[in-house]
């Protein structure tokens, strides 16, 4: 059976057993999808743009020599300090810069989806 991209088989020789599993893995991608957006929506700007630097710039091995993993936003430790620091200086500079003074207001969203498109796209 072909799959798709999103792990669902192809529609043409479906089963209900099939379409079953289908719907079994949609709702656990919708429970991921939703515990993310959950932990995004208690983030700070500061924290989302430390976690682009960090999946952006950390080439270290992270089960010996970076604590990423082993820290959380709710008990930060020397390395999500680290870059929460980076992420306040980038958010800063950008703030500051004649690329985002033209505008009088930039919403967190905005600045959020900018820095993206310089450091990940
Ligand atoms: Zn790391």
């Amino acid at each position: 059976m072909m799959m798709m991209k999103d792990g669902v088989s192809d529609m043409t020789y479906k089963t209900t057993a099939d379409i079953d599993t289908d719907i079994e893995k949609l709702k656990i991608k919708i429970s991921k999808l939703e515990t993310k957006k959950k932990q995004l929506e208690g983030m700070t700007l500061s924290q989302k743009v430390a976690e682009i630097l960090h999946d952006k710039y950390c080439y270290h091995d992270h089960t010996e020599s970076c604590s990423w993993l082993y820290e959380s936003w709710e008990f930060p430790g020397a390395t999500r300090n680290r870059y929460l620091i980076k992420a306040n200086i980038l958010i800063s500079t950008i703030l500051d810069s004649s690329i985002t003074k033209e505008s009088k207001y930039i919403s967190d969203e905005d600045l959020l989806k900018f820095i993206k498109q310089i450091l990940v796209d």
